[in-house]
């Protein structure tokens, strides 16, 4: 048997938005605080709505900017040699007859150009991209990486409110990841002990489905699924998932009084049956980082 580790880290990710993916993270959470303490992460920066299931949260400390570095010109020092541009893999760079533009809103701030710059004409500057902030409902943490508007930089807030969540040394960690496959979801399920795929029995889930368990087999993280709305439509998850050897970790029946309030950010704590369902779920997450359950090979 396999130790837990000491902050056992939660990733709750769909292939696609409206499944309940955030819904299930915060009362995951919530049956974690119960017994351990817990933090809920929301890296679904471009749009973060995890605080609208917890209006009474107050906030602890400061809120940090996440900040990038980015380049800008010394035109006197620039020989126009075009190096910059062709280091550039994100097409912030154009240089044109010896002319460089960098837009600063393509930059990653990964420092190529920079460093390969042979006039040593580029210098870095801090810009804000968005920022953390970290509230408090009852037992439980709530950390919120929110992109500022109109902003593209979304991994560099996932990674800096992966790193604050982690140095507050939780012992669990449930993150609310963005939906769907690319880079945003890539970076908020790296690392976790456990992935939960939520998924709802309908054609379009169950295509963005099988796409989220290749990004998951790619990490090579353990993951199972969760089916929410069970019974709402006819798609067969749970052939899809005996097909990629994945666990069916819950089902969550479709009713229409809680999809129209959890649409609206409320919680269902006092909804006996629910609650079980999600210690149930978590047990089996538990279990399952103890295990090789939901091991992808
Ligand atoms: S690499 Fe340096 S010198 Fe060459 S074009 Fe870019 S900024 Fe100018
Ligand atoms: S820092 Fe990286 S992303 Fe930004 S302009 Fe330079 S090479 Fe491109």
């Amino acid at each position: 048997m396999k130790a837990v580790p000491q902050e056992l880290v939660i990733a709750v990710a769909s292939g696609k938005g409206g499944t309940g993916k955030t819904s299930l993270a915060a009362h995951l959470a919530l049956a974690g605080a119960a017994r351990l303490r817990t933090i809920l992460v929301d890296l679904d920066v471009e749009a973060p709505d995890s605080l609208a299931y917890f209006p009474e949260a107050i906030r602890v400390g400061r809120n940090c900017p996440v900040s990038l570095k980015v380049p800008f010109l010394i035109p006197e020092s620039c020989s126009g040699c075009g190096a910059c541009a062709k280091a550039c893999h994100f097409g912030a760079i154009v240089a044109l007859g010896g002319a460089v533009t960098i837009d600063q809103k393509l930059c990653k701030g990964c420092g190529r150009c920079v460093f390969l710059c042979p006039e040593n004409a580029l210098k870095e500057r801090g810009i804000v991209v968005g920022q953390t902030r970290l509230m408090k409902s009852g037992s439980l943490d709530i950390l919120e990486g929110r992109m500022d508007v109109g902003d593209i930089r979304s991994t560099s807030v996932i990674e800096a409110a992966k790193t604050r969540a982690a140095s507050l040394k939780k012992e669990v960690q449930v993150r609310d990841c963005p939906p769907g496959v690319s880079c945003p979801a890539t970076h908020a399920v790296e690392g976790a002990d456990y992935v939960v795929l939520v998924a709802e029995p309908t054609a379009f889930s169950l295509h963005d489905l099988s796409a989220a368990i290749s990004l998951v087999k790619g990490q090579g993280l353990k993951a199972g699924v969760v089916i929410n709305k069970y019974g709402f439509g006819d798609a067969d998850i749970e052939s899809l998932c005996r097909e990629k050897a994945l666990p069916v970790i819950g089902r969550i029946e479709f009713k229409r009084k809680r999809a129209s309030s959890g649409a609206s950010g409320k919680l269902w704590t006092d909804d006996g049956s629910y609650m079980q369902k999600i210690d149930e779920i978590l047990k089996r997450i538990v279990h399952a980082v103890e295990t090789d359950e939901g091991e992808l090979g």
